[in-house]
């Protein structure tokens, strides 16, 4: 087992202090709700604190009212989520503003009819953790026993898998180091032994099978619970026009935001802002990242329920060189399958414009290639669903989560930057949470660097 460098024990030594005095302030910030007589029951309506009467050894996070008023942008996994943990914390005074007329909301990238499920591959947790892999064992944790999210969780087993073994190798190998478990597959027969859903040849795929813990999650069904979590808590929420914020009014002289204002009109002053719109912020404060993009197909095909049931309980196999394929999704009277793929060397979103025509057929001739090494009888039947989209994720792939440099009450948390942020949604907002309640200085220092303010503008 590598030994750790001096920054790795600091920031794990920094985290688990944090963890711990987190707890402790939670304790004693619990007694100080029920000095006020605050309960999660939102209904209740919360008394005012006169002061602040605790003990000597005071943190930051004992100036946090309970009743203080936050303002969360966007009802994706990111805002849900902190919404959730702070109303679990017994924060009585949340609204949520998302654009969309419902949540889950039908306007957010990933949701709805293109994203049915996400895959879930979180490295298994063996004892040397960097931030990445840390966030993933933690939510994984809360993915299993968590209340709310633990129906939508699909541990069904994940494959990586690719046409080329020494690519396949080259790219599973930082997964290795935390996964010691997973068995290379080298030949398609030793693929279709653990999957023995594939009707094709499956020609030249390889695959590394590495966990069974790992597999996929419920993406609406995750959303929905949170949401309803919210709402039994007392979390409040504003819909459609009157829920999309079309404007962040700021003070320049305090260094605050003031209001936000909504499409119908509407003015919402808070305490403190949480922006949390996904890639709609940047319509919001002057913000940009450095974007690296990529090319998404998705595609659904109308199979039928004898098809759909061989599909039950599937190990997700997801081949970079061909695609992936989801569990089929009930429609009415039939069931769609879902398969998509990525197209790496595609042109810039001006140059797709232009000619959608041959990258569309492209992309389509890749899906059917996938079909036809994986299934076959279904490579030939027509698409009822296609559609390319264009994904931007920071250059670094890291989440950004910081108080905006300019204005002392607006926390930016930003996550469409990484393909790999929806598996955070049970966690992430205890993080976001933290850093509205007690600072970025709540984070252990590696978060604090790899979540900076990074915008280049
Ligand atoms: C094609 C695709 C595949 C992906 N695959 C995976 C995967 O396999 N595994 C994984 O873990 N992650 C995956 N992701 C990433 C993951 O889905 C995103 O990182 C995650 O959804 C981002 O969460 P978010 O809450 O920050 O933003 P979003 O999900 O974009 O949510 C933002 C919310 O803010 C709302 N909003 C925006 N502007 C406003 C406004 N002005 N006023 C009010 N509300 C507003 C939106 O309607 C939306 O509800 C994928 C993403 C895409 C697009």
């Amino acid at each position: 087992m590598p030994s750790r460098t001096e920054t790795e024990r600091e920031s794990a030594s920094n985290s688990s202090n944090n963890r711990e005095q987190e707890s402790q302030w939670e304790f004693n910030d619990n007694i100080q709700s029920n000095d006020n007589g605050a309960t999660n029951n939102n209904n209740t309506k919360h008394k005012k604190r006169k002061g602040n009467s605790r003990s000597r050894t005071a943190h930051p996070s004992m100036f946090t009212n309970r009743d203080t008023e936050i303002l969360i942008i966007g009802t994706g996994p990111f805002g849900l989520s902190t919404a959730l943990c702070l109303a679990r914390q017994g924060y009585t005074n949340i609204t949520c503003l998302e654009r969309s007329t419902e949540i889950p909301a039908t306007k957010a990238s990933p949701n709805g009819r293109d994203m049915p499920h996400h895959l879930f591959s979180t490295k298994e947790y063996i004892g040397e953790l960097d931030l990445a892999t840390r966030l993933s064992y933690e939510a994984k944790q809360l993915w299993k026993f968590d209340p709310v999210f633990k129906r939508s969780y699909h541990p069904v087993g994940f494959m990586y898998a690719a046409c080329d073994v020494a690519k396949l190798k080259r790219d599973v190998n930082p997964y290795l180091q935390y996964n010691a478990d997973a068995v290379l597959l080298d030949t398609p027969e030793k693929i279709k032994r653990i999957v023995p859903i594939f009707e094709g040849d499956l020609k030249d795929w390889c695959a590394y099978f590495l966990h069974k813990d790992e597999g996929w999650v419920d993406v609406l069904e995750s959303l929905r619970s949170a949401y309803l979590e919210c709402v039994n808590l007392g979390v409040k929420f504003q819909l459609g026009e009157k829920g999309e914020v079309v404007q962040i009014n700021t003070d320049s002289a305090t260094g605050k935001v003031i209001s936000v204002v909504s499409k119908s009109g509407d003015v919402y002053t808070a305490d403190k802002y949480a922006l949390c719109a996904g890639p709609g912020i940047a319509k919001l404060i002057k913000f940009q990242l450095q974007f690296k993009p990529r090319l998404f197909i998705d595609s659904l095909i109308r199979i039928s329920a004898e098809e759909a049931e061989r599909f039950r309980g599937h190990t997700v196999v997801d081949n970079v060189d061909r695609g992936v394929f989801y569990a089929p999704v009930e429609e009415n009277d039939h069931y769609e399958l879902k398969a998509s793929s990525e197209l790496y060397n595609f042109p810039s979103e001006e140059e797709y414009l232009k000619n959608p025509e041959a990258i569309d057929t492209e992309a389509k001739n890749k899906i059917r290639l996938f079909l036809r090494d994986a299934f076959p009888s279904f490579a030939d039947r027509p698409f009822v669903h296609f559609k390319l989209s264009y994904v931007y994720e920071s250059a670094d792939r890291n989440v950004m989560l910081c108080y905006h440099p300019q204005f002392s009450n607006l926390v930016v948390a930003p996550s469409d930057s990484i393909m790999e942020s929806f598996m955070l949604m049970p966690v992430i907002g205890s993080y976001i949470a933290k850093v509205i309640n007690h600072g970025v200085e709540s984070l252990s220092k590696e978060e604090r660097e790899l979540w900076k303010w990074r915008s280049i503008i």
